[in-house]
């Protein structure tokens, strides 16, 4: 049976006519017909029209339950009443000073306030920026040129970053130089013995990034005692710790992961809730690493050779800091990260116990406001308390083949869910009870759907 005759793929052909031909025309535009790889689905992506709160709507009329969530921005759902009512007063009074403004102080004294490891913050227009950032003051902080990274971590889409986050089919992809990759040292994921090993032999690093509650927020979970080990490495190395929490950040708790891991490292990158839906991202530390950045009007020496430069047309623009001041204040004075959690609990247990009943050996897991699906292609025996305390191999965890996924993705958006490819989604703090119905009914209805097809195919 090919993949376009997948009877989970025509039930949602069959609902999504209007996003098809949208996709027709989008495809002579944008190559796939998408504006970000992650959005890209096979045989064609939904297209939205709106949304509200933990919902949105397809240009056909169909109602999803999101946990896209914006890519994770959206901790408090779509168009929160405090953030529209922030963006709409300021839309009135400019979108772009070019000029300082209290709003981008405001909005870093909350975040200093919140999150252990920022004294100092420097605003920039998104993750990948923040990364690609924190990575240029690591190397002139330090002196050294190579950055320690892990495999399958995810750290946005810059040279430095855009190859090592998959498996187990990956390369160096087309357009980035071989001779960068000699400034990244890679090291397999919860490896604490290779990275100490590596610091061992390699005098030249500078850093190391990661993805603190494992790579996309826990997709392949990192074990807690893993970070506590990176974190007594680099002090002993004299390397610094970068974690970025472009996705925990303002999400697993008010202060990050590195609040949960009572772990403060010397920088972190943060990004996506910390606007609420706007174009954002950050990197905060030390007063003394992010001095690094300071102009000294008197030391033209140190401003051309040793300082670090920054720019960045749309840094904490007055938008994303209005909406960034009502997303934080609201993070910080509600239980809004506790309620996405919890939920997010009861739906990670509600599939697991639907997979359950259905007999399938797929595994749902997770830790925060997140749950992820393991399609488990060769039917191992293994538990979400196997994968949640990272006893299963990245290379398994991301091995899933890519029609699968796009099957259990369509097959859901075919019953009113959407999620990440991972597959997996996030959730917010308005996501209710009535959500969590509506998504687990879905997922009995998919999982029935799956054993059909299987049959259909084994006949
Ligand atoms: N780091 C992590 C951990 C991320 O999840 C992402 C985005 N998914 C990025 C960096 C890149 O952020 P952005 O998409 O804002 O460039």
């Amino acid at each position: 049976m090919s993949h376009s005759e997948s009877s989970l793929i025509q039930n949602y052909v069959r609902k999504t006519p209007k996003s098809r031909a949208l996709y027709e025309r989008a495809k002579s535009v944008f190559p796939s017909g998408v504006t970000h790889d992650a959005r890209y689905l096979d045989p064609y992506p939904i297209s939205v029209t709106h949304a509200q709160g933990p919902l949105k709507w397809d240009v056909d009329g169909n109602e999803y339950v999101d946990y896209f969530g914006g890519h994770g921005a959206l901790l408090l759902g779509h168009n929160h009443p405090a953030v529209v009512e922030a963006v709409q007063q300021q839309l009135t009074k400019g979108t772009h000073y070019g000029a300082s403004h209290e709003l981008e102080l405001h909005w870093a004294e909350l975040i200093t306030q919140m999150v252990p490891c920022a004294e100092k913050v420097r605003f920039t227009a998104s993750g990948t920026e923040a990364t690609m950032l924190a990575f240029r003051i690591a190397r002139g902080f330090t002196g050294k040129n190579k950055i320690m990274r892990f495999k399958t971590h995810f750290h946005g889409w810059h040279d430095q970053v855009a190859y090592g986050a998959k498996a187990p089919v990956d390369g160096l992809p087309a357009g980035i130089p071989q001779e960068m990759t000699e400034n990244i040292v890679l090291c397999p994921a919860n490896d604490a013995e290779e990275a100490a090993r590596l610091l061992q032999t390699d005098h030249d690093i500078a850093a190391i990034i990661v993805e603190p509650t494992g790579s996309s927020f826990g997709h392949v979970p990192t074990p807690p005692e893993f970070v506590s080990q990176l974190s007594a490495l680099t002090k002993q190395h004299n390397v610094l710790l970068i974690f970025d929490e472009v996705i925990s950040g303002f999400r697993a708790a008010r202060g990050g992961a590195q609040e949960v891991y009572g772990i403060s490292p010397d920088m972190a990158t943060m990004a996506k809730a910390m606007a609420g839906g706007f174009s954002t991202g950050a990197v905060m530390g030390s007063k003394a690493i992010m001095d690094m950045m300071t102009i000294r009007s008197d030391d033209a020496e140190w401003n051309a050779t040793q300082r670090i430069p920054h720019f960045g047309t749309f840094n904490a623009n007055p938008i994303a800091a209005s909406a960034g001041i009502a997303q934080l204040e609201i993070i910080r004075s509600t239980d809004a990260i506790e309620k996405a959690n919890a939920t997010a609990a009861l739906i990670r247990d509600g599939m697991n116990e639907a997979i359950a009943e259905g007999e399938l050996s797929w595994v749902t897991y997770g830790r925060f406001s997140d749950f992820h699906v393991f399609l488990n292609p060769d039917d191992l025996d293994i538990t979400a308390a196997d994968i949640d305390g990272a006893r299963i191999e990245a290379s398994v965890l991301k091995s899933v083949p890519g029609n699968l996924q796009s099957e259990f993705r369509a097959g859901w958006l075919a019953e009113g869910v959407d999620v990440i490819s991972w597959p997996g989604g996030v959730v917010s703090s308005v996501h209710t009870l009535a959500e969590v119905d509506r998504t687990l009914t879905a997922f009995r209805a998919l999982i029935q759907q799956f054993k059909q097809a299987t049959t259909l195919q084994a006949v």
